[in-house]
């Protein structure tokens, strides 16, 4: 038997064990099929680089720490990271501009030593390359290379001398045994151990292992170029593993490294070639090893002309060790990590990278023994995938483009362009004829807004936007958000996740989840968050009481998931609550703007205005023949309805709304112009500005928080938070009424960087770009100017008590 039994000892599956080890876990039995340490998976060739800068603050902040933890290791004396600092070069003026905006991440996330250098400087740490090919780099002095067999060994015998794991080699899990719903034992070649956990740490081959219990692994095997060179003239007599920085030619998807008088060179230049995770080979039937296939010559030829255009003294090297590895790629390029809903004890750690091996470690370790992260997972949650987003071949295509694009300048809106069309509502015909330019969101087609409205742009004097900012954007989601705030906007939000929970316990459940109090009465709206063991907010939604024993959980669509695991993990188990998806029953139309009572009066029967129809109030109503429940809620700041229908008449809804809109100015409105209205209302959105490590005083909801109700998840430790609270959200806006900035910049003040920007996006009828970020206690005092970096540009920025 086995408290835990850990499938991989790579780096991931190790780093983990050490982990748990530390918070006291024993009986760990971590199993490979291959022999230890250098088991034959992708640790066992990666070369190690280490780049902890990166657009999303969790892989970036778990990277900082697997720095921090890898420099610690060691093994008989040899380190397990080398901190040479890395360089990411630019070759062309987009990207010089790119490695601006990364410095502002690098700032935002607090990690050390970043700045930009000119060619002189990059030729001065790295001799071989010719700086006139370049306009400068990015220089990150606390980057380097990692050994990442030799940190995976470190950490194993850390939980050997611990007594805390036992590491088998050359042992293959066959099966995992589920009985009623949860794990009961891994079954191995060499033998049954029984256990209530599993931890897949299995890299590319965790789609096999996650079938094993009937949970789809999103991830697919690609293979990756590497090569070594000869010995280098310039390099002669190094004996140092490695003193240059870790370079980036991202220009060419390209990157190097020092192997003493040697080079390495890394190529994503090739087409995507990825590999069934059946076709992988068994360590005895691999040549070479199982996660390597033979090298392909004709994919590397171009990427060699590029290696020896910017590193010439490379150019009569031979290619002395030539590779195609292969690891995962998901299809958001993010890790794949929790506990499956399909067996419970089935946790998962999978398409994780050296460079965030041991931070991934340390918070799987504190999500299995304490439930609380020290980070926000949400990007890596293994429920973020909705079913849709599940197909082998999504998985392929979305994984092929991550490949593509790793090293590609992306802006933020940018979309996908494979496997479009999956999720539409029912008004989606009318979407079309309107010309909704649509955005993909967990496999919607959701509009940003409708060439229809090209005529407002007479009406409303938009500002013109050039560079970056105008980056599919369009002049049309100005004039459809000040035509919402002047007459009526309708919004098409079918993509809504709605949950029907009923049941003789549903009160006492959804108080004990819910931060604020939800025993209202029928047809109350509530809007609540529900809060993680650490009083951090793990959902963030509006509950509606439909009678005594049923309500309505409305959330977004991209968080569904999310949010329903959460809450199914905290059904009571004596059948006394249940949750039903009702998603696909309703489609969700927002109407909303000054007219939209007088729009809705006009089609209903009911009595829609005030005081008969009060704000955060729901009614079943008909709209024309058609049945809706209307809830007078706004994240617009706006009146109006979230109004939901049976999907079957979505249609008629729309068409029905949209008619009846006409005299009253009404237009279809897109996601661009929700964005900026609710922005201007100071209205959170989940992931960005509110998530798991913030809570809901800082984040300025305590008003939704009812501390006297009674016993909730999360209560104390959020009273205790409130105690010591040290930051908050601030609402900011930029002086200069020109200027925009996207989102996640840093924010200086002082000569320190003092937070980042959670959102940030023009306000259209405000006139000013505004910006939301938690910043010090002592810098929220309305009035305080603060700095805000936008690319090269430094921007003003003031405190405001309120927006519009
Ligand atoms: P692995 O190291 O593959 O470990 C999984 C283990 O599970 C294997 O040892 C395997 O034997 C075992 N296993 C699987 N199935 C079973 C079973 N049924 N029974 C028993 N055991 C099983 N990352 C970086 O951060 N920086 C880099 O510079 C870098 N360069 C790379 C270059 C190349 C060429 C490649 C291929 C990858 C590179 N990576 C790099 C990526 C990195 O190597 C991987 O993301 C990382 O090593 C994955 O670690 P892991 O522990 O999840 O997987």
């Amino acid at each position: 038997t086995a408290s835990l039994v850990v499938i991989g000892a790579g780096i991931v599956g190790c780093s983990t064990t050490y982990h748990l080890a530390q918070k006291g876990w024993r009986d760990i039995v971590v199993i490979d099929q291959g022999p230890l340490f250098a088991t034959g998976g992708s640790t066992s060739h990666a070369p190690g680089l280490v780049y902890q800068t990166n657009a999303s603050k969790t892989l970036a902040l778990l990277a900082k720490y697997t720095v921090e933890l890898y420099n610690q290791l060691e093994v008989d004396g040899d380190p397990a990271f080398y901190q040479v600092g890395s360089l990411e070069v630019a070759s062309t003026e987009a990207r010089w501009q790119e490695l601006h905006r990364k410095l502002g991440w690098a700032q935002s996330w607090g990690i050390e030593g970043a700045s930009l250098v000119t060619p002189a400087d990059t030729k001065a740490m790295v001799p071989l390359l010719d700086d006139s090919k370049i306009l400068g780099a990015l220089h990150v002095e606390t980057d380097g290379i990692a050994k990442a067999v030799r940190a995976a060994e470190a950490m194993a015998r850390f939980a050997l001398n611990q007594k805390a794991a036992e590491f088998h080699g050359h042992t293959v899990v066959t099966d995992i045994e589920v009985v009623d719903g949860k794990v009961n034992a891994v079954v191995t070649n060499q033998g049954r151990i029984e256990t209530e956990k599993v931890l897949v740490c299995a890299g590319i081959w965790g789609p096999r292992i996650g079938r094993m219990v009937g949970e789809v692994i999103s991830l697919t095997p690609v293979q990756h170029q590497y090569v070594k060179t000869s010995p280098l003239a310039e390099l002669a007599g190094t004996t140092e593993e490695v003193v240059h920085p870790i370079l980036r030619h991202q220009d060419k998807s390209m990157y190097f490294r020092q192997h003493g008088d040697c080079y390495g060179i890394g190529s994503y230049q090739h087409e995507p070639l990825l590999v069934d995770p059946d076709d992988i080979l068994s360590p005895e039937q691999a040549p070479v090893m199982p996660s390597v296939k033979e090298f392909t010559e004709e994919h590397f030829k171009p990427a060699w002309e590029s290696t020896v255009e910017l590193l010439p003294a490379l150019k009569g090297a031979d290619l002395s060790y030539k590779i195609n590895g292969m690891f995962s790629f998901t299809p958001d390029s993010h890790s794949v990590i929790g506990e499956s809903s399909k067996a419970k004890g089935f946790w998962v750690a999978e398409a994780v990278w050296v460079t965030q091996g041991g931070g991934v470690g340390k918070v799987v370790s504190e999500l299995m023994t304490t439930g609380v992260p020290s980070l926000d997972l949400h990007e890596a949650d293994i429920h973020r995938f909705p079913d849709v987003l599940k197909s082998r071949d999504y998985i392929l295509r979305a994984g092929a483009q991550q490949y593509d694009e790793v090293y590609d300048i992306i802006h933020p809106l940018d979309q996908q362009t494979h496997s479009r069309e999956l999720r539409v509502s029912p008004f989606y015909l009318r979407e079309k004829e309107l010309g909704a330019h649509c955005v993909f969101a967990a496999g919607w087609e959701r509009p940003q807004w409708y060439e229809s409205n090209a005529n407002l742009l007479e009406k409303y004097d938009i500002p013109p936007r050039a560079g970056w900012e105008a980056h599919n954007w369009s002049p049309i989601q100005a004039a459809e958000h000040l035509a919402t705030r002047e007459a009526v906007g309708l919004y098409a939000l079918t993509p809504f996740a709605k949950f029907e929970v009923t049941g003789s316990g549903v009160v006492d459940y959804l108080q004990s989840l819910c931060a604020n109090n939800v025993d209202k009465p029928i047809g109350k709206v509530i809007y609540t968050a529900m809060l993680d063991p650490s009083g951090g907010i793990m959902c963030d939604l509006t509950v509606s009481r439909l009678a005594k024993d049923k309500y309505w959980v409305v959330t977004g669509g991209g968080v569904g998931a999310h949010d329903l695991a959460w809450m199914t993990q905290h059904l009571p188990t004596d059948g006394s609550v249940r949750i039903t998806d009702v998603s696909s029953s309703y489609c969700c139309i927002g109407l909303w703007g000054p007219k939209a009572p007088a729009v809705l009066q006009s089609v209903t029967q009911t009595d829609v205005a005030k005081p008969a129809f009060k704000f955060f109030t729901c009614q079943s109503i008909r709209i024309g023949n058609i049945p809706a429940l209307a809830v007078r809620v706004s994240y617009v700041g706006e009146a109006g309805w979230e109004i939901y229908a049976p999907t079957e008449c979505g249609l008629k809804l729309w068409d029905t709304l949209y008619g009846a809109g006409q005299p009253y100015g009404l237009v279809p409105a897109g996601l661009g112009a929700f964005e900026t209205l609710r922005l201007e209302k100071g209205f959170l959105l989940w992931g960005s500005d509110i998530h798991t490590e913030y809570d809901p005083y800082e984040a300025g909801i305590g008003f939704a928080v009812r501390p006297d109700k009674g016993e909730f998840i999360g209560k104390d430790a959020l009273l205790q938070r409130q105690e010591y609270a040290s930051r908050k959200l601030a609402y900011l806006t930029l002086d200069d009424p020109t200027a925009i900035v996207m989102g996640k910049e840093p924010i200086w003040a002082d000569g320190k960087v003092l937070g980042y920007a959670t959102s940030a996006g023009y306000g259209y009828s405000l006139g000013r770009c505004v910006v939301y970020a938690y910043l010090p206690l002592t810098y929220t005092v309305p009035g305080t100017t603060v700095e805000v970096r936008y690319f090269d540009k430094s921007y003003t920025a003031t405190v405001v008590e309120k927006l519009l």
